[in-house]
């Protein structure tokens, strides 16, 4: 079973992508924590990613198009995949609908997860994970069992992303808006796009997700997204809806020992993280991604 997660940054993608890989025995493939290895490995993509994400824009497609590619080519993809955090634009949507015909791979679920931007901003800058075993957690939503220690592993580090802060997030919705969104009419076009319930508490989030993936009849939470009303217009070709905008980002580890409760904004303060990444992405950059980046000139500015 092969599954997009779509949704604004913060919405749950990665919360519940976690959640499914396990219940369902699938390979959680997402784009940003690719990219934030890459940041911590200082390899070429990193050190040019970096002040792309930091700025709150997104990465050129042509580099998550090639790490991606490269990706769901291995093994462990084989077995079913859940994208999440891409596709990002109607140019990466094409490139995954052409790798995976190339491939004879299909899509079985694209599910867009709704969340309204206020409670995003509260989600994203009460967001840290482990800093040892990458569990996700919140500062109200979802804290450990046991304030300061991982639920997971037991480590009493955390870290917080350095794109996670107020300035960042505001350009990172944005960029969700203007570039991400287009796509969902792209997918609701063809009558794929489902969407869940995103604001509901974790585990009903969970419940909805569950439901589409087996195939049971929408559960509370979860509604299939109506259909694009018959235009008279042929809906606009994904490369002529693709919109003018900019672009946003966010990453980076930053680690800061959270104490969970009074873990208010260290994200600024916090030292850098400098970790060594996944075998499984560690130096594995395709040279194209690292050329597409070479060619681009960082519109931010470093700090
Ligand atoms: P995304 O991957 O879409 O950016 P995350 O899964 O990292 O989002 O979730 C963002 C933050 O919100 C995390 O701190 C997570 O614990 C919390 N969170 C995720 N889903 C929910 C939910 N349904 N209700 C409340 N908080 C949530
Ligand atoms: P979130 O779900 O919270 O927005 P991600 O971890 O998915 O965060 O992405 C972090 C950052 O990495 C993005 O803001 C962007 O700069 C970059 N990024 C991740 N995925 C993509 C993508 N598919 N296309 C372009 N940039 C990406
Ligand atoms: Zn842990």
């Amino acid at each position: 079973m092969n599954i997009v997660l779509l949704g604004p940054p913060g919405a749950g993608k990665g919360t519940q992508a976690k959640r499914i890989e396990e219940k369902f025995g699938l390979v959680q493939l997402s784009t940003g924590d690719m990219l934030r290895a890459a940041v911590a490995s200082g390899s070429e993509i990193g050190l040019k990613a970096k002040a792309i994400m930091e700025a709150g824009q997104l990465v050129p497609d042509e580099v998550v198009i090639a790490l991606i590619a490269d990706r769901i080519g291995r093994p462990d993809a084989k077995r079913g995949f859940i994208l999440d955090g891409f596709p990002r634009t109607t140019k990466q949507a094409e490139a995954l609908d052409a790798m995976l015909a190339e491939k004879g791979i299909k899509l079985d679920h694209v599910i867009e997860m709704k969340v309204d931007d206020a409670l995003l901003v509260d989600r994203i800058a009460g967001r840290y994970t482990c800093a040892k075993c990458g569990a996700g957690y919140h500062e109200r939503n979802q804290k450990p069992k046991t304030e300061g220690v991982c639920d997971v592993c037991g480590s009493t580090e955390f870290k917080r992303r350095a794109d996670d802060n107020a300035e960042t997030v505001s350009k990172r919705l944005a960029a969700y808006h203007a570039q991400t969104a287009p796509i969902l009419p792209y997918y609701r076009a063809r009558g794929a796009l489902k969407s869940v319930d995103g604001m509901a508490p974790i585990d009903s989030v969970t419940s909805a997700l569950s439901a589409i993936l087996a195939g049971k009849p929408a559960a509370a939470g979860a509604s299939k997204a109506p259909k694009a009303p018959k235009a008279k217009r042929k809906p606009k070709s994904p490369a002529k809806a693709r919109p003018k905008a900019k672009a946003r980002s966010k990453a980076k580890g930053s680690r800061a020992k959270v104490p969970a409760k009074k873990a208010k904004r260290v994200t600024k303060k916090a030292v850098r993280r400098v970790k060594r990444p996944a075998a499984s992405v560690r130096g594995k950059v395709p040279r194209k991604a690292a050329k597409a980046l070479g060619k681009r000139r960082p519109a931010a500015r470093r700090k």
